[in-house]
Parts: structure tokens; sequence; C-alpha cells
């Protein structure tokens, strides 16, 4: 096993000092031990190959301007062209971008789709924004990404605050640019303007496939599971309704605001309602809780599907879950992964068990550059099976190499992406 020439996260690049990307070069770190791959590509993958930071102004509807800090971070095109979500939230950061865009990576090698890694957002509170402030911000932050976006080159998708709305004005920016109409520049669009069926719902849909694949390996059933899922968007809110559907008892979700738990289960299409008026606090017949107290629930299920570093070495100790899903990316931290090992908690990894959402972005492309259109059904086999392969896989390596499934993922991952680079050889 050669071992890699690693840089200490200690001497990162000022813009990339971030703790998402030291939580990023960490887990790689932990899986090049494990990876055997040469120690060239290693120093290589640690990085982003390019990074784009703009400055976006929008004329705000009371007259003013205000300028927004935007990203866009390509971690590796060594595979293929460059893909990933945008978010809007007060968080962005590039170094944040970067650690989603080595994420990114790693996740589409896992599903062996032809794509590497990227990841962008604005810096910006999308809940003070108007609907003409997001589409100004959305156009002209399209513009500005004009020299490094394009359908063979990084094809962008909904994160985030961000939506189909959100990606068919950025469909229409380009391809107002290019002359012609351009579907395929970005996924997640409305089925109008060359969406596909099924993504809206792929990502929740996905992390349900990967924890039922999972739950039959440990010889439990998901009927009557006990289930928590922390936020209730575009991913948490499909995954409820996906382990309902299974016959799991969802007995509390969350969003920024708060949560809800009903001992005997929620009603989630009443949720739904209440989401879709602003917020699902107060539901009736729930008691309220904490974002805090939600993670710490007894249940066998916990679906992360918020935001990143959710679980930390603070709350990692009481955590009571029998299994953590990451459907978010990045919600556990380095500590905590730890923690939760000593603890015997499984917790299937973000880059696999969120993977459904770019597995669909994939069948979305590939039905816009043919413009041929496929079935709910073949959509839903297809995912089905990219999904159950990639867990195989990462149970299988597991089992062999006595690791984690995080560790067994990535170095799935890197020898992917690390043997392409080295057949490839670095240029010039
Ligand atoms: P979203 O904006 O639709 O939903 C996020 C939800 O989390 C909302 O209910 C929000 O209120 C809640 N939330 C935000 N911050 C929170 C906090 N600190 N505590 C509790 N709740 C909080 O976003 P989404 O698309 O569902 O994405 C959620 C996560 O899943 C992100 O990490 C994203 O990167 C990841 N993800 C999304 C997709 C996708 O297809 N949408 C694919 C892969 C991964």
């Amino acid at each position: 096993m050669s071992s890699p020439a690693t840089t200490s996260t200690a001497d990162l690049p000022p813009e990339l000092d971030d703790p998402l990307f030291r939580t990023a070069l960490g887990q790689l770190d932990g899986a090049l031990a494990f990876a055997d791959v040469s120690p060239h590509a290693a120093e290589v993958l640690r990085y982003p190959e390019r990074s784009l930071a703009v400055s976006v102004p929008v004329h705000m509807d009371d007259g003013s301007l205000s300028v927004f800090p935007g990203y866009r971070v390509q971690h590796s095109s060594v595979l293929g062209p460059t893909k990933g979500g945008i978010r809007y939230d007060l968080a962005v950061t590039l170094g944040e971008c970067a650690a989603l865009a080595m994420w990114m990576t790693w996740k589409c090698a896992l599903l062996r789709l032809p794509y590497g890694g990227a990841k962008g957002g604005i810096r910006c509170d999308p809940r003070a924004l108007s609907e003409h402030e997001l589409e100004g911000l959305t156009r002209r932050f399209t513009a500005d990404l004009l020299p490094v976006i394009g359908p063979q080159r990084d094809i962008p998708a909904p994160d985030m605050a961000t939506n189909e709305q959100t990606m068919a004005w950025m469909m229409d920016t380009y391809s107002m640019q290019v002359g012609h109409a351009v579907p395929e520049i970005v996924t997640g669009k409305p089925l109008s303007v060359g969406g596909s069926v099924l993504r809206p719902e792929a990502t929740g849909i996905g992390v349900v496939m990967v924890v039922e694949g999972a739950v039959a390996r440990l010889g439990w059933k998901l009927e009557g599971a006990h289930c928590v899922v922390q936020g209730f968007g575009k991913v948490g809110a499909v995954a409820a309704h996906e382990l309902a559907v299974r016959g799991a008892r969802v007995i509390a979700v969350s969003d920024i605001h708060g949560g809800v738990f009903a001992d005997d289960g929620l009603d989630l299409e009443e949720l739904d309602r209440l989401h879709q008026a602003g917020g699902i606090a107060g539901a009736e017949g729930t008691r309220p809780l904490t974002n805090a107290e939600i993670l710490e629930l007894p249940c066998d299920v916990l679906v992360l599907a918020a935001t990143e570093r959710q679980v930390t070495e603070e709350n990692a100790g009481r955590i009571a879950a029998r299994l953590i899903a990451e459907g978010a990316n990045g919600p556990t931290t380095l500590e905590a992964d730890d923690i939760l090992a000593e603890r015997g908690i499984t917790v299937l990894p973000d880059i696999l068990t969120n993977a459904g959402g770019v597995a669909v972005s994939y069948f979305e492309w590939v039905q816009d550059i043919q413009r041929l259109f496929w079935t709910r059904e073949e959509i839903r086999t297809r995912l089905a099976d990219l999904m159950g392969h990639a867990l195989d896989r990462v149970w299988t390596l597991s089992v062999e190499e006595s690791l984690s499934l995080r560790s067994a993922a990535l170095v799935r991952s890197i020898r992917e992406v690390a043997g392409a680079l080295e057949t490839r050889g670095i240029y010039p």
C-alpha cells in the first residue's frame, strides 16, 4: 500500500480554511489510508480544480442596490463535466462550497456517473428576498458564471433554498446568451422546460431506498420502526412520506423554526399543508420540540435532512437512534463520527444516502441531450438499480475490510477517481 504524500490541514490556503472543508479533508485523509492510490493522485484530489468568486449586484424592490457574494467551485473534472447544486444561505462561503464540491465528486464516482463534483451558492438570506429580487439575483449570478458553466463543462442543480423556478431562470438566462434553448445546462428544472419526472422526489426516495437496504442487512424491519426526520424540505419531507409508505411510524420532524412530535405518528399531509403555508410549528395534536431535542429522541431511524454539522462532539453522546441516515450533506462532524462508531450507531454516509438526487439529475441531463424522455417507472427502476448496487459495493467493502460505511464509501469513490486520474496522467 502506498502512503499518500498529504499536506497537513494546517497548511491550507486561507480561502479554503473552513470547518466544513476541514471535515471533508479529514474524511479524505482517513480514507486514503485504506484506498491504496498513488501519492500524486491523492495530493491532486485534496484541492478543488477551479474556484470562481463573484459579486452579484441586484436592484432591490425598494429602489436600493445590494451586492451579494457568490461562488462556484469545481472539485474534479477527471471523470466528466462537474455537477452540483446552487444554494442560497447566509452561511455560504468558498470553503463550504469546496467541501460540498469534493463530496459531489465522491458521490458521482460512487454511483459511477460520468461526472465530477461542483457546488455553488450565494451568501444571502433567501427568506428576506422577494420573488422579483430572487429572479434578479439568479439571472445575474448565472451571467457571472457563464465562463465556467456549460452542458459539457459544469451543470448546476437546486440545493438549499433553490428550486425548480431557480433552475428555470438559470436555463433561460443561459439560453438567451447562446441564442437557443439549452435545457441540459441545469437539472432539477420544471417538466415544462425539459425537467425529468421523479427528479423533485429523487433524493428523498433514494434516502429511503438506502435505509431499507441497510435495515434488511441489519436484520430488522422498517415496518413499525420509529423514525425522526430533521429538516422538512425537499429531501426530508419526501423521506418522511416514503418511510410512512413502508409502514414506519414518523414520530417527529422539524424545520428551521423547530420540531413537532406525536408518539403515535404524525399526520404528514397536514404537515405538508402547514409547510406550504410557511412552517410546521403548532400542528394539531403535536408537541413542540427544539431542533436540539429532536436529534436526541429515542428512535430506530434518524434522518438528517436539514444542513451540515448537526451531530457534533457536543451532542453525539446523547443521540438515541439505532441508525442515522445522512440525507443532508456533511451533517456529522469527524469527532461525532468517532463517538457514534464507539456507541455502535450505524451511520449511512451522505455520499451514498443522498445520491438519488444526482442520479436522477444525470437521467434528466441524458434525456435532455437525446431529447427523448423516460417514464416514471423507468426512472424509478434505474434509480433503484444504481442505489442498490452502490449500497452493495459499500456494504461488502465495509465488511471485507472492517471499515465504517463512510470510509468504505469514500474508499470506493477515491479509487474510481484516482484510477482515472492515474490513467489520464497529470497535464502537461
Ligand atoms: P430545503 O431548503 O428544501 O430544506 C431544508 C430544510 O431544513 C427546511 O425544512 C429548513 O427549514 C430546514 N433547516 C434548515 N436549517 C436548519 C437547522 N439549522 N435546523 C433544523 N432545520 C433546518 O433543502 P433540501 O434541498 O431539502 O436540502 C437539505 C439538505 O440535503 C442539504 O444539506 C442539501 O445539501 C442536501 N441535499 C439536497 C439534495 C436535493 O436534491 N435537494 C440532494 C442531495 C443533498
